[in-house]
This record gives structure tokens, sequence and C-alpha cells, in this order.
């Protein structure tokens, strides 16, 4: 049986951004990826400026932007049809965001990581168990029945992770929308450069740049939206089509007509612990959000950062992984609790909704520091989940102004934003604890007739100890 150091589970963005990290600390590190190809599923493709800062330390900006990359510098959002766009621009300490076909980026991660000295990338190898010896992940078991050992196992193997699964961590998970996805070349976006949010829609539209005169555009469906390809064009058509600006509304319905046109389920993956003996969870296998604030892949890189920082530190064994699980989730639930509540805000129709929506914009229109706590926190410049409070309490306070004549309104405004605050108090608690958690979850208990090397059940709920 093989022995390394660190064994990868998945070969996508976090798995090879994780490889190059770790690889560089001087591990020996096997990145196993089911596929031969790329996944085909439709993923993210805007990066922004912390997770660029962190690709570029590992030398990994420089291959993305030889593959196709653009730079962006932030977002313009128009809260209806016909409105201004409203320019949310990074901070230019921060520098820029990046934009790239997502195959492509991940083509380019595993050529650069995949080459460097101490990383073998092996694809077409699905995992499917991991091994539990005495407690501990001692390594984990191919589909083709062979076993890899390693000191540590890192799950990098998506939002539906079967490694997490296998080690008992199971998450709340939900599913959110669809997402309908076009491909524009052509007409150019109002803002050269930027991310745009058009809203006024049963959901928000992203689009960005991602190449060279190449628009991609993200289109959120309800999930009561009609199914199949027709009474979608259909309902795309007649619901969002008048929130885009021309002339990249037809484009836009043109690409559409394409068949088959690509399209995923959004979900929102919300994990509390990412950390057994042995074994530990990064990118989305960690746990996800809706995809509204393109802030998947930037977790990720603060994930990889965060572990490569503590293994460099304390080694490969518990402690760096008790540490780990702290600094992760400190990032993680403000970045949760902001997509939330924008998500929320932004696709209701609802009284109270409409009337926070309108707050959040003249807030922003108001004030060039609002705008960038905002782009700050969005962005991952800001992770304290008391960031998020302080502004949304400013937002509820700018929307009740609007609202103070018509006492219904004021009424629906309350009831939706403090709902929301209440969430917001609720996860800050449960953060605060997490934080000073100074244990790590153990792995499913098995049945009776135990010897070493057992597969650990995929079923298993996990069982905490003091
Ligand atoms: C519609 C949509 C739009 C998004 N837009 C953005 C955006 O603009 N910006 C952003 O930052 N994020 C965005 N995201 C989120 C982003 O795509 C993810 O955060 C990112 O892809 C996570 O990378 P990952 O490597 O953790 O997981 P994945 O990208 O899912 O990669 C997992 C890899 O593991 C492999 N794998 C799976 N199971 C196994 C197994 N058993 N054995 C071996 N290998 C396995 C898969 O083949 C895959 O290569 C979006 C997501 C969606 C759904």
């Amino acid at each position: 049986m093989t022995r390394v150091d660190v064994i990868v589970v998945g070969g996508g963005f976090a798995g090879m951004a994780c490889a190059a990290a770790l690889s560089s600390r001087g591990y020996k590190v096997t990145v196993l990826e089911s596929h031969l190809g790329h996944d085909p599923r439709f993923r993210g493709e805007l990066i922004h400026p912390r997770g660029v800062r962190a690709l570029d330390a590992l030398g990994l900006k420089a291959p993305l932007l030889a593959a196709g990359g653009v730079r962006v510098r932030g977002f313009a959002v128009s809260p209806k049809a016909g409105d201004d766009l409203l320019l949310l621009p990074y901070v230019q300490s921060w520098g820029d965001g990046l934009g790239i076909d997502h195959h492509a980026m991940v083509q380019a991660l595993r050529a650069a990581a995949g080459s460097r000295a101490g990383v073998t990338l092996r694809q077409g190898q699905p995992v499917t168990d991991v091994i539990d010896e005495d407690g501990r992940v001692a390594g984990v078991r191919l589909r083709n029945g062979e076993e890899l050992r390693a000191k540590l196992v890192v799950a990098a193997d998506g939002r539906q992770s079967r490694v997490r699964k296998a080690l008992g961590l199971e998450p709340e998970q939900k599913l959110l929308s669809y997402t309908v996805v076009a491909t524009v070349r052509g007409p150019k976006l109002p803002w050269r450069g930027f991310g745009h949010v058009f809203l006024g829609a049963p959901g928000p539209i992203l689009a960005y740049p991602y190449g060279d005169e190449l628009i991609r555009m993200c289109i959120d469906v309800p999930l009561d939206a009609p199914k199949g390809r027709e009474p979608m064009r259909r309902y795309v058509r007649e619901h969002f089509a008048d929130c885009v600006p021309q002339p990249l509304r037809d484009a836009m319905l043109e690409s559409l007509e394409q068949d088959p046109f690509e399209g995923c389920a959004t979900h929102s993956v919300y994990t509390q612990a990412c950390a057994v003996p042995g074994a530990v969870l990064i990118g989305d296998a960690g746990g996800c959000s809706h995809p509204l604030t393109a802030t998947g892949m930037t977790a990720a890189m603060n994930d990889v950062q965060v572990l490569a920082e503590e293994v460099g530190l304390r080694g490969l064994g518990e402690d760096a992984l008790k540490a780990y699980q702290r600094r992760r989730y400190r990032f993680v639930r403000a970045r949760e609790l902001f997509t939330e509540a924008l998500y929320e805000v932004f696709r209701a129709h609802d009284p109270g909704s409409e009337a926070l929506k309108a707050g959040t914009f003249d807030y922003w229109r108001r004030s060039r520091r609002a705008r960038d706590v905002s782009m700050g926190i969005l962005s991952g410049e800001h992770s304290q989940p008391r960031t998020f409070m302080t502004e949304y309490t400013r937002v509820m306070g700018r929307s009740a102004l609007g609202t103070w004549r018509e006492p219904s309104r004021t009424r629906s405004l309350l009831h939706t934003s403090l709902s929301r605050l209440n969430r917001t108090v609720e996860r800050s608690v449960s953060t605060w604890m997490e934080e000073r958690q100074v244990r790590l979850h153990r792995l499913p208990v098995k049945g009776g007739d135990e010897t070493k090397s057992t597969p650990v059940t995929l079923s298993g709920a996990a069982r905490s100890v003091a």
C-alpha cells in the first residue's frame, strides 16, 4: 500500500490550490480526481481580489491570466429595470478581481500545480471511502479497490462531498434556486471590467466578463419556475429580459435559444465542523452559499491559506486541524450571513424586502464609506460578523426613514429585518462558541466487529467527544 504525506480528494479549484500550497511547505501531496477531464458542471468564474492575492502568493495568478483570465474592478448594480447602475468598485489597495472560464481555470491550475515538485495528480480516480484506523482517518479507498494512506486527508470534493459524508460531518443543506447560464459574445457590459447585478426580476442576474469580449450571465430562477427547456426560455423572456439593458438583452435571449443551454442547481450547505482526526474539509466540501456574491473561490483560498499556515507551523497532527477549524469558521460565517441577507433582499418582492432594498441603495448612494465597507464584506476583506451587523442596522435605519409615512410598510420592514437580525445574532453567538471549541469531531462509530483499516460507513453521524 502506497503512503504519502497528504491526499487531496478532488482536483478542482480548491484541491489544486491546496496541492500547490502544501507542496510549497515541503509536503508530498497526491491529488485524486474522479474525472479524466474536467467536471462538466457549471461552476464559478469570478474571483475577488482577496482570492486573487492568495493565488498570486502561490504563483497561480499568472497561469490564470495566461489562460484567458481578465481583470475585474468591482460591481455595478441596478435596483430595477431601467434604473441607473450604481458602481461599487473594489478599494484600490485590494487589487483587482479576476474573471475566467471555469474549465480553463481548472485546466491551468492542474497544469501549474500538478507539475510542481512533490505533487502527483491522478485523474479518473474516484474516492469511495476513507480508511478509519483507531478513530483516525488513515487514508482513502478508490473505486478500483486500491487503498492509499497518508498522514492527512483533505476533502476538496465539492458541495456534494462524498468524503464529508464518510466522515459523518452531515451538513444542513437547502436547494435554493436554479441558475440558467447565458454566454454572450460581442455586446459589452455597460461598465467595462465590472461585474453587473441586474435586479427587479424574480431572481438576480449576475453578468461578468470572463475573457476577451466574452460575457457570462447567470440568471437565478426560483424553484417554482416551469420546468423544461422551452417553458424555461419563455419564463426568462417574460420575467427577466426587461431588467437587462440592450443590446445585452437580445444577446442573452439569443444565447438561450441554443440547445442545450447550461444550467445548474444552487444550494446552501452549512457545516458546523470541518475537521476530524486525520482529515479536513476545504472549499465547497466545507460548505457553500448562494453564488450571488461570487465568494466560493475566495473562501476556498482562505481555507487553503489557513490550512497551509497551520500545518506549516504545527505539522500534520491534530493541533493544526483544530486551529484550522477555529480560524476557518471566523471567515466563513460573515460571508454566509451577508450572502443570505443580500439574496433575501435582492430577490423577494414583499413590502419589507422592497423597503430594505430601497434603503440599501439609498445607503450606498449617499456614502462612499458604506460602499467600501459593503464591498469589503462581500469580497472577504472584512470577515467579522459584527461588521455585517453594524452595517445591517444602518441599512435598517435608512430603510425605516423611507417607510415612516406608511405604517403597513414599516411593520413589514420591521418583521423582515428583525427576523434577519435575530438569525445574525444566533449565528454570531454560535460562531463565537465554535471558535472556542478546542476539540475535533470523531469519526462515526462502527459496528461491534471492529477491525483495523475498516472503511467508515457512509451514513454514520458524527459523534463528538470532549
Ligand atoms: C451557478 C454557480 C455560480 C458560481 N459562481 C461563483 C463565482 O462567480 N465566484 C466564486 O467564487 N464562486 C462561485 N461559485 C462557487 C464555486 O463554483 C465553488 O465555490 C468552487 O467551484 C469550489 O471549488 P471546489 O474545488 O471546492 O469544488 P468543485 O469545484 O466542485 O470541485 C470538486 C472536484 O472534486 C472532484 N470530485 C468530486 N467527488 C470526488 C470523488 N469522490 N473522488 C475524487 N474526486 C472527486 C470533482 O470532479 C471536482 O473536480 C458558483 C457556484 C455555482 C453553482
